[in-house]
């Protein structure tokens, strides 16, 4: 393994100064998916990676690729990156570290010098937070084919519908000519910030990816009686919130049941017809159920349904559970996780293996490349805020663990 060191303080300089597109009074971001902030973000990046010697690329749904030519032009492209996009409330480090991260590695190839056999592509994807048009991961969904991109294009804007993603993309110039995916990639890595608390609590300033979790999510439908909250003795009461409560504590207890990788949340919930003097009759309760094995994955669908029953029965109710998305456990591709994981030990940083939690485009890209992640530190572990925070260091760690990964991958191409 090389031990090629990248410049971290120009790094942070690019972070910073992107951050001011779209920056909000407590110190986030606000660049939300085909806004006016995002076309000014997507532009300010191309500039710099047309200074890098970078030539740009762009297509139909949006997603920018800049290549650095490799000897042999004939060679499928290494790729990282990560997106551009945030969440309302964001903070600066979330999608953005992953696109810097590749730029700094190509900038530093090119003070180096340094040539690779294959081509290396940074890539920013179009909308991955899905908050502003839902779902999420669009750009590199449609270019790894899970979404069909007259689909991904079609999709309206959650505040305004109406208007579309495709018409938004249109209107701030990105709406490129070059036809999404249908192409090979040699390697896909992805650099971003973990977004959780592990690796801070360990003390390590790298995690290597193995994968990430599956995910299972789920619409309940709870349906009672509504009946007046007087007159109503409570041995007759249908009441579909009663039920639903029951339900929501044993999907809790579930995820308590499956410690420690399991994640269960129940985060939306509509009471019919939700008034004060009124007993229930309908709730309807959403399910985001996590883990990063698929039999765990099913014990916890098996339990989920049971206690969902034994709920209604015990309270004279009809439920509905809905699997309304399911989403496969995704290993990581084993040589370039462990390239990542080499990488790490030969720059001297404490590392570990780590599982996504989150969705990220990686995951998308795994079903057509070989895949890898490189996560680092956020303060606090929290992300998806405007106080978002990470350390300068750790970054530069995570960028010099990404670059020397990637160089193997981009100088010795599988044949
Ligand atoms: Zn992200």
């Amino acid at each position: 393994m090389r031990n090629l060191q990248v410049n971290g303080e120009r790094l942070w300089a690019s972070l910073m100064e992107l951050a001011q597109i779209g920056a909000t009074p407590k110190g986030g971001v606000c660049r939300l998916a085909a806004s006016d902030l995002d076309g000014e973000a997507r532009r300010l990046f191309i500039r710099w990676c047309e200074e890098a010697g970078c030539s740009v690329s762009i297509d139909r749904i949006g997603n920018i690729f800049a290549r650095r030519a490799g000897r042999n032009p004939d060679l499928a492209p290494v790729m990282t990156g990560s997106h551009l996009d945030t969440q309302p409330t964001g903070g600066r480090f979330d999608g953005a570290y992953g696109v810097m991260a590749g730029l700094e590695i190509v900038r530093t190839l090119n003070d180096l010098g340094y040539e690779t056999e294959t081509p290396i592509e940074i890539v920013a994807w179009t909308n991955e937070e899905g908050s502003r048009f839902s779902p999420a991961m669009v750009g590199s969904g449609a270019f790894t084919g899970v979404f069909a991109l007259e689909t991904a294009l079609a999709t309206q804007d959650n505040n305004a519908p109406g208007i579309t993603l495709g018409a938004e993309l249109a209107r701030i110039g990105f709406a490129g000519a070059e036809p999404v995916g249908g192409r090979e990639v040699a390697a896909y890595f992805e650099a971003h910030i973990e977004q959780g608390p592990i690796l801070e609590t360990a003390g390590k300033p790298v995690g290597v990816v193995t994968g990430a979790q599956g995910q299972r999510w789920y619409e309940v439908t709870v349906t009672g009686q509504e009946a007046h909250a007087g007159p109503t003795p409570m041995p007759r009461r249908r009441d579909a919130l009663v039920g639903a409560a029951r339900m929501i504590d044993a999907v809790n207890r579930i995820g308590h049941a499956h410690a420690p990788y399991a994640c269960a949340t129940v985060g939306f919930v509509q009471v019919s017809p939700n008034s004060r003097n009124t007993i229930p009759g309908r709730v309807f309760f959403t399910i985001d159920f996590r883990h990063p094995e698929d039999a765990v994955l099913t014990q916890m669908d098996r339990e989920l349904r049971a206690a969902c029953s034994e709920a209604a029965a015990a309270n004279g109710l009809e439920t509905a559970v809905e699997e309304f998305w399911y989403f496969p456990p995704t290993p990581f591709d084993p040589a370039l996780v462990s390239a990542v994981r080499d990488a790490a030990a030969a720059q001297g940083h404490p590392h570990q293996d780590i599982i996504s939690g989150a969705g990220h485009d990686a995951v998308y890209m795994a079903r057509v490349a070989p895949t890898a992640m490189v996560f680092v530190p956020c303060v606090g572990g929290i992300s998806h805020n405007e106080i978002e925070d990470a350390k300068p260091e750790d970054l530069t760690a995570g960028c010099n663990v990404l670059l020397n990964a990637l160089v193997e991958a981009a100088l010795e191409p599988s044949p």
